[in-house]
Order: C-alpha cells, then sequence, then structure tokens
C-alpha cells in the first residue's frame, strides 16, 4: 500500500507555494511532503537544561533563560533603531536586542510577564545580551505547549535562510505535515515478532519522535528503530541479489592466458609486482575462467598499483577475443589513464581509443563505428562512455576507476553494453574501508585487497602549519623548486559559491605569481570551470615538467599521476574531508624523492577538523583514515555510499552502529535462510516493503 498524502508534491502543502517548492527542490532536494519528512534533524537543542543569568560565562553559547521582562526601550541610533528589553531572573539582568522588526517586538512584549527566553550569548566588551532571541510568554494562557523539551535542528542552507526557510519554517512544515500523517501513510514494514524481539517502536511512532523528542529516551528508540530498517531491508535486498547472482553464474569463460598479456609481462612491464597485487590478479584470474559473472570490487590505498593490475586484467580479456573499455570519473583522468596506457603497451599491439564528452562531431562519428567493428581493443574514458550510442562488438570487461563517483546505476549501464551477457565488471576504489563493512555495503561485489604499496616509496611527511608561518612554507617551496621538484598547491572548492571558489583561487595565484615572478617561475592552473582542452594543456605543461607549481581546486583530487611532484599544499585544509585529504595527499610520493604534504589552516579549528589534521598528520594508511573519517562523519557519509543508491543512510553510522548492524545481518540471514522467497505468512510485510523498495529501484534504472 503506498501512500498517496506522502506522495504529493511539497507545493500542495500549506505555507509552502510554488516559490519556495522551488527552493526546497534545488536547496535540499526535497520534492515530495514523504522527502522533507524523512529529512530528519541532524541535532537537538536540549531546552531541558535551564541556565541562571549569573552562570552566564562563554560568547557564543546557546542557553535557554526563564525570567520576568521589566524593561522595554526603543533605542534610536543614528542610522537604525533598536529594541532593548531588560529580562530578570533571580540572579541577575541581561539585555534581549532586536534590529530587525523591532516594532514588532515591541508591540508583542508584555512588561512583568514571565518569558522563556533562548538565543545565542553575545559578549561585547565585557557586555552579556541575547540578540533576536525566541520567546515564549508564560505568563498567557497559550504556553500550555510543553517547554520541557529537545528542540530539532534542521540542515539548512544561505538560500534557504534567508527566503524564511530556516530551522524554524521547517519545523512548522514537518509539524503541518505530522498533524495530517495517519497510520495508512506509514504503515508497518516490519512483522511483529521482529518488533517484539527487538523492543522497537512503530514506525509512525518513530517518525514523530525522530523529530520532536519529548526526552532522550524518545530519541533514542526513534533512532534505534529508524538505523534497524535502514541497514536490515539493505542487508536483504544484498543477500537476495547476491544469492540470485551465484545461481545466474553466467559469464564469459576467459579460458587462455595469451600471447599479449604474456609479451607485456615479459617485455613491457618494467617493474616486479608486489605480492598483494599478483595475489588479486589471481583472484580475477579465477573469476574470468569461472564462467560466473565477475562483479569484483579491487580496493587499496592510493599508489599501490591497482592500474596496472586493471590493464592486465584487460590483456586478458583481449587476448580471450574481448574488448575491454576503462571508465574514469573526470577528463583529466581519462585522458592520462589514455596516454600512460599506450605507453605502457608500446609494441604489444593493442588498440587503444579514448572518449570524452569533448570528442565530437567526424572523429566521435569514427571511433563509435570503429569500436562495433571491433577494431578497438581498449576504450578509455568518462561516463560519456556509457551513453546509448556507444556501442561495443563484444565487451568483455568494464573497469571503473575511482569507484565511489560513480553509482550503482551507472554500473548497471556497463552491463548493457554487452547485450549477449554482461561484461564481467571490476571496481577499483582508492577509498579503502574494512573489509566487514565493504561486505555490508558492497554485498553485491566481492572484495579484493591490496594491502602492499610498491617497494622503495618513501612515507610522505605531511605537517600542518597556521596562516603565520606562511613564509616558512614558502621559502621552503623556493628551496624544493631550485632542487626541481614540482609543487601542487590546492584550493577548496566553496560548493555554495562557483564565483567565490575562483576568487579564491585568483587570490592564491595572484600570491604565489608575486613570489615566484613569471621571469623566473611557471605556474599552471587547473580549474572546474574551465574548457576541458585547457585543462588538459595546463595539466600537460605540468605533467611535462614544464610548470613549477600547478595551482588547482580538487580536480586533481583524483588519480593523476606526477612522479616528480614531490610537494602538496593544501590550503584552506580544515575545509576538506579526511578521504579527500588522504587522495589529496596521494599525489604526491610518487617518485624516488622525499615527498612532502603541508597543510594550511587557520589558527581557528573546530574539533573535527583538529582529529582530521592530526590524524592525516600521524597516519599514512589509507584504512586508518577511514575509520576516522567513518567515527567523525557518520550518518553515511562514507564516499561511496551516497552514490551507491543501495545505501543512503540518514541515521545510521557503520562504525558506530556495530551492534545494530549485526543484529540485522543476523536477522536477515536467518529469515532468507527458512525462507528464501519470503513467502510465510509472517513475513508480507517485509516483502511487500522489499518489493516497493525493489520497484523503486528498477525504475532508477538498477540491476541487481
Ligand atoms: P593507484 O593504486 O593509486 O591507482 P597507480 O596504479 O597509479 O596507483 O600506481 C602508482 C605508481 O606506482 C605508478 O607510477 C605505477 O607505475 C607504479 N607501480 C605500480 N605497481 C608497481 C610495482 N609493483 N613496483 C613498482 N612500481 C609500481
Ligand atoms: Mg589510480
Amino acid at each position: 500500500m503506498e501512500s498517496t498524502f506522502l506522495d504529493r508534491r511539497i507545493e500542495f502543502l500549506k505555507g509552502v507555494g510554488p516559490t519556495k517548492a522551488q527552493l526546497l527542490n534545488t536547496e535540499i532536494g526535497a520534492f515530495t511532503i514523504e522527502d522533507l519528512l524523512l529529512q530528519y534533524p541532524f541535532r537537538y537543542i536540549d531546552k531541558t537544561k535551564q541556565y541562571f543569568i549569573k552562570d552566564i560565562q562563554r560568547d557564543g553559547e546557546q542557553i535557554l533563560l526563564k525570567g520576568k521582562i521589566v524593561q522595554v526601550k526603543m533605542i534610536k541610533g543614528k542610522r537604525a533603531k533598536r529594541l532593548v528589553a531588560t529580562l530578570k531572573d533571580p540572579t541577575g539582568f541581561i539585555e534581549l536586542v532586536w534590529f530587525r522588526g523591532a516594532t514588532y517586538v515591541q508591540n508583542m512584549l508584555i512588561e512583568d510577564n514571565e518569558y522563556s527566553v533562548y538565543g545565542r550569548i553575545n559578549i561585547f566588551n565585557g557586555k552579556k545580551s541575547i540578540p533576536h532571541p525566541e520567546l515564549e510568554n508564560l505568563s498567557q494562557g497559550k504556553a500550555n505547549l510543553k517547554q520541557e523539551r529537545l528542540d530539532p535542528v534542521y540542515h539548512s542552507t544561505e538560500k534557504l535562510n534567508a527566503r524564511g526557510l530556516d530551522t524554524k519554517a521547517r519545523k512548522r512544515l514537518v509539524k503541518n505535515i505530522l498533524a495530517q500523517l495517519h497510520e495508512v501513510d506509514l504503515p508497518e514494514i516490519l512483522d511483529d515478532y521482529i518488533i517484539q524481539k527487538l523492543s522497537l517502536c512503530s514506525r509512525m511512532q518513530a517518525i514523530q519522535w525522530i523529530h520532536f523528542p519529548e526526552d532522550n529516551t524518545q530519541l533514542q528508540a526513534a533512532n534505534n528503530r529508524i538505523k534497524f530498517e535502514e541497514i536490515f531491508f539493505l542487508q536483504l535486498r544484498i543477500l537476495q541479489s547476491k544469492t540470485l547472482r551465484e545461481e545466474k553464474k553466467d559469464g564469459w569463460v576467459f579460458e587462455q592466458v595469451g600471447t599479449k598479456f604474456t609479451k607485456f609481462y615479459n617485455e613491457n612491464l618494467g617493474f616486479e609486482l608486489t605480492n598483494a597485487q599478483k595475489k588479486v590478479i589471481k583472484e580475477i584470474r579465477a573469476d574470468m575462467g569461472s564462467g560466473i559473472h565477475m562483479n569484483r570490487l579491487l580496493q587499496g590505498d592510493v599508489g599501490s598499483g591497482k592500474t596496472i593490475v586493471g590493464l592486465m586484467c584487460m590483456l586478458l580479456a583481449i587476448d580471450n577475443g574481448f574488448q575491454a573499455c576503462l571508465l574514469a570519473p573526470t577528463e583529466i583522468l581519462a585522458y592520462q589513464h589514455y596516454t600512460s596506457t599506450i605507453d605502457m603497451l608500446k609494441g604489444v599491439g593493442i588498440r587503444t581509443a579514448f572518449l570524452s564528452g569533448s570528442v565530437k562531431g567526424k572523429k566521435r562519428k569514427e571511433l563509435l563505428q570503429f569500436l562495433i567493428n571491433g577494431e578497438i581493443d581498449i576504450l578509455i574514458g568518462t561516463h560519456a562512455l556509457i551513453e546509448d550510442p556507444v556501442k561495443f562488438k563484444n565487451l568483455g570487461l568494464a573497469i571503473t576507476d575511482e569507484q565511489h563517483r560513480f553509482g550503482v546505476i551507472q554500473r548497471a549501464k556497463l552491463w548493457e553494453k554487452n547485450k549477449t551477457k554482461p561484461p564481467h565488471i571490476l571496481v577499483m576504489t582508492a577509498t579503502p574501508i574494512p573489509r566487514t563493512l565493504a561486505m555490508t555495503l558492497y554485498g553485491d561485489l566481492d572484495v579484493s585487497i591490496i594491502d602492499e604499496l610498491p617497494p622503495g616509496r618513501k612515507a610522505v611527511k605531511t605537517v600542518h602549519k597556521t596562516e603565520a608561518r606562511r613564509p616558512e612554507v614558502l621559502q621552503f617551496m623556493h628551496k624544493e623548486i631550485a632542487k626541481g621538484r614540482q609543487i601542487y598547491v590546492v584550493f577548496p572548492l566553496i560548493e555554495e559559491s562557483a564565483k567565490l571558489d575562483l576568487q579564491n583561487l585568483q587570490t592564491g595565484y595572484d600570491q604565489l605569481e608575486h613570489y615566484f615572478p613569471k621571469s623566473d617561475f611557471q605556474i599552471s592552473v587547473v580549474h572546474g570551470r574551465m574548457k576541458a582542452r585547457d585543462k588538459e594543456s595546463e595539466m600537460q605543461r605540468f605533467v611535462q615538467g614544464k610548470t613549477n607549481i600547478m595551482v588547482a581546486t580538487t580536480v586533481i583530487e583524483v588519480g593523476v599521476n606526477v612522479p616528480n611532484a614531490s610537494i602538496m599544499i593544501i590550503e584552506n585544509a580544515e575545509r576538506f574531508g579526511l578521504s579527500q585529504l588522504h587522495q589529496l595527499r596521494g599525489r604526491v610520493g610518487r617518485g624516488a624523492e622525499q615527498s612532502y604534504c603541508i597543510l594550511m589552516s587557520s589558527y581557528k579549528l573546530s574539533v573535527d577538523a583538529k582529529t582530521r589534521i592530526k590524524t592525516m598528520c600521524n597516519t599514512n594508511n589509507g584504512f586508518e583514515i577511514a575509520e576516522v573519517d567513518m567515527k567523525i562523519r557518520g550518518h553515511g557519509n562514507i564516499q561511496g555510499t551516497q552514490q551507491s543508491g543501495i545505501s543512503k543512510f540518514k541515521l545510521l553510522n557503520l562504525v558506530l552502529d556495530h551492534e545494530i548492524i549485526k543484529t540485522a545481518r543476523l536477522i536477515a540471514q536467518h529469515l532468507l535462510k527458512h525462507d528464501p522467497e519470503l513467502t510465510k505468512p509472517s513475513h508480507q510485510r517485509i516483502k511487500s516493503h522489499l518489493d516497493s523498495l525493489n520497484r523503486k529501484f528498477i525504475d532508477l534504472g538498477e540491476i541487481s
């Protein structure tokens, strides 16, 4: 049974209208009433803790006071007026101040009435006040709304706040939805015995409590219930699709190791494979020779040598009469794979081609023709490669590099590139997650891990510097450039404003140009808004060693390989996530020289930012970093989960909620073991919810 109320578009909600609906669409991706309802608060303000005025100490602290308004005064300043009300409690006085809407508030305030006041303390020159507090009149009858509770705070954006859709307004909208919500809209989807066994609250109850819990017990109960649901149904889907895949067992068989593979291995490969690489190639070969369709995740830290492994697998495919393709998330990376592949395969007799959005017209037409005729062995490119007109003669292996940028849906599109039988799939990722978690998340994939770096790598030395130490950093840069090294300087992407991004980058560039004048130094610039061709040529100048410094936004984050670049300077490092920092650092330390990563930040840092930076300085190990990252970020923000389509956890934290995950997996396994098709009457709710989830994903084009 599906709810028509929840499927309704938000513009039909009271208080929303077309303009606000549009904003909610674009800013937080909410289109239907359900979308809005399922965006849970990200934190709660504990309004149960009441303060006394004498105890106020910290600037910026958010607090709840109770007291009497003893005086209300309009003060006319030079340019504008402000309203000042004085609040008295048993321990002292404090001023409440309004700059906006002063007249309105003045008319509303009643002297000598008791109020509850909530707001952020401002301490200026030792004087304490609360600007624009939230008020509730306790002397008037209508204040019988329960006061003691946890107040939800929703994720918002500048734009939403500016247009009156701040957290308060969101609260009203959600309240409004909850008031109209009936049991039929959120019917129970778990069977009674599970609910009883785990003492879960109902689905309806959980949704109410997650938005408006009266106390921590309710909040906890809501969390438990929702988290369990999130992981339980994912587990069921994964286990089911895995069984299905194992039953199908229908993959191309690559029987032989042929001449191309052997020639490459004996003549072109300039180094010994690490044991980890050998082990992984064996695993992949076994898959591709078995007749079972391969769907494998290859994990390995940055620089562990995944590319070579991918390349050798492609040669296996080609030796068995198939084509192969390699998909990369950015044009720069795809092109780099293309040139390095050509380079590595010199003399092996492989026809390699490149395709991206910027390959157009006659060239594109020709390429597509070659591809379908089988005159191209390896096609390397961006996601332009999965578009419909791109047809292969017989694609046997599809590799995606840096998987976190691709979703399940795109992977599924690759399957369709061979209509007879899907090509084998190898997904390479440098975002290592612990194996057990990988199995939970990517249960539909088998997992191979390269857990060893090629020999002779020196660990990158990572240091943290604040702005005050800039001169030192500049001096160091000069010294390293004099030794012939190259340097990356990376600026963060400021998502809300592409304009600010450029400004930021431009200022940084100007500053660098001042210290590294054009007469003696060359600087490359790459950012997201440049044309692909310009980006490529700037990148190439750096690759070829023609420029000393590469100034870039995070477009270079992924995969780029310039062994002579040995210094990575990350500006505003506090703005980057941990895995992103680790990826960026992975750009250096690829040559024989000692490499450095310098994290620049302002002096003031949030607790999380401090943890991230400290972690980076302490370890080079991607797995350790991934674990810290998961602990900090929680809520399914790990790269890969967002786009994976099947696992948009809103509340579940893959590290902290270990127990819930274990329980959910056990129950799911047990259930499917005794009732694989979920035909028993006691499993009907679960089955019908699972069916509706599957329908949703099939609508999205996912195959599993
Ligand atoms: P990543 O896993 O990050 O994709 P790459 O495949 O780009 O790593 O490899 C990084 C560098 O290490 C490349 O220059 C590659 O040629 C080199 N490399 C890969 N495997 C080995 C090895 N076994 N011995 C020495 N160098 C290697
Ligand atoms: Mg790589």
